[in-house]
């Protein structure tokens, strides 16, 4: 699909997605718009930056569109479970602006503020509710949400809700829609119990994959700095010497972590905010508004905080820490190579982390170019960053890619990598030398 006008959407749609800029479909969009418009289910593996929303918010509008009916009180037509307050945030500003100048009633409801004007919201009836499960839960035992009128039902990266704890939740929900609906169900993986839970939920869907979890690491210049763990800050203000680095999202793993590493980067005259859950709902959409305007040259996040926010322009991610699922490195670095962009990707290793790293490169079949910088506390060199070659994983110790001159001088030049037993392997990826920093 070349643009928008094939696939029979109601102008204004047309016009909305014009005016947004989007000229061509993205691969997501052009897979699920057709089949989401002839009614089917449709399970997305996909993860944001792919385009995943207007691929459902689209053929959803239109739907509302071509087919009026009143709002139903104390429930909506459409209704988005996402795993936090900022996807829900976003998918109902996505949803808003795809329905520009259409007088839809849309709404989000999550957890952390006041009930009163979600049930207001709520009582006048709404075409799009975007909720949390929780909170909605809340309001069907309060008997201010009901479900009965849903006409489709989207969960919104599942794998995550499910890692939050929603299951019981989404289930709870389940139980109050009516039988007869249209299910949207994404997810950017597709483990056992997820695929499981569609099993149950979803009639026949369509199944359409885009950009598998591990190929989003190929276009980012990926490296891995090994350091001692107290150097980490030091080593962290060092690469921000890089002007380059002029937006960069670092992530830790833990709240606290994220306020100390927003702490260092300040203290050293790197303007850095931090988003954590501990945050207020205001604290953190300032914080984002203001690393978006370019205000600050760091934003340090949890995981969890930075999960679907969508900020175009960042230029590097940062690992403080590895994380502690292999997948979330592949999702960490994914802000950084949005919308078919290239990005950078530094990791800050020390030696309780080497496991960690080996799963990762596990899970993306690459190996991670190194800098050892244990033991040195003078300044960093300027870090030659390569791209990860995506090989087998390598047996261990591993230092340069194979392609690396240096590795000549480690040993076995020219000496096929073998794969491991049942591994799928890739062609050796010609390694790209960024420029110089
Ligand atoms: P999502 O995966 O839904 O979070 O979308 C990621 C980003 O891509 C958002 O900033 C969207 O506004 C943008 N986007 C979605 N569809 C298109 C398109 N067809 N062309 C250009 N940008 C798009």
């Amino acid at each position: 699909m070349e643009n928008f006008n094939g696939f029979g959407l109601a102008a204004p749609l047309v016009t909305a997605v014009t005016q947004m800029g989007y000229t061509k479909p993205t691969p997501i969009q052009a897979q699920a718009i057709p089949a989401l418009m002839a009614g089917r289910d449709l399970i997305g593996i996909a993860q944001t930056g792919t385009g995943k929303t207007a691929a459902f918010a689209l053929p959803i509008l239109n739907h509302l569109l071509t087919h009026p009916r009143a709002a139903p009180r104390g429930g909506a037509r459409v209704l988005v479970l996402s795993p936090t307050r900022e996807l829900a945030s976003q998918i109902a500003q996505s949803f808003r602006d795809l329905s520009a100048g259409l007088p839809f009633a849309i709404a989000v409801v999550f957890g952390g503020v006041p009930h009163g004007a979600q049930i207001k919201a709520l009582a006048k009836g709404l075409d799009v509710l975007v909720a949390t499960p929780g909170r909605l839960v809340d309001h069907m035992d309060a008997r201010v949400a009901q479900l009965r009128d849903t006409e489709f039902f989207v969960l919104d990266e599942v794998d995550q809700m499910l890692d939050l704890g929603f299951v019981k939740s989404i289930r709870r929900v389940v139980r109050d829609l009516p039988k007869k609906r249209q299910n949207l169900f994404f997810s950017a993986t597709m483990p056992t119990d997820i695929r499981k839970l569609a099993g149950e939920l979803l009639h026949d869907p369509l199944e359409v994959a885009v950009t598998p979890i591990a190929k989003t690491a190929d276009r980012v210049e990926q490296q891995i700095i090994f350091v001692d763990g107290p150097r980490k800050r030091d080593m962290l203000v060092e690469l921000f010497k890089d002007e380059k680095m002029s937006r960069t999202l670092v992530f830790t793993r833990t709240k606290r972590g994220a306020d100390r590493v927003a702490q260092t980067l300040d203290e050293a005259g790197i303007s850095a905010l931090a988003i954590h859950g501990n945050k207020s709902q205001g604290q953190r959409e300032r914080a984002l508004a203001s690393f978006r305007a370019g205000n600050a040259r760091a934003l340090v996040a949890t995981d969890i905080a930075a999960r679907g926010i969508d900020i175009d322009g960042v230029t590097h991610v940062v690992n403080f820490e590895l994380p502690d699922v292999a997948e979330a490195y592949v999702h960490r670095i994914g802000r950084t190579a949005r919308a078919g962009h290239e990005g950078n990707a530094i990791s800050l290793c020390d030696g309780t982390e080497r496991d960690l790293l080996r799963n990762i490169e596990r899970l993306t079949r690459q190996r991670i170019f190194t800098i050892d910088r244990r033991g040195v506390n003078g300044p960093a060199p300027a870090p030659v960053i390569r791209k990860a070659t995506t090989t087998p994983t390598p047996d261990r110790p591993h230092h340069a890619p194979h392609n690396d001159p240096r590795r000549a001088q480690n040993g076995r030049p020219g000496q096929p990598h073998r794969a491991r037993q049942g591994q799928r392997t890739r062609p050796a990826f010609q390694a790209k030398t960024a420029p110089a920093r």
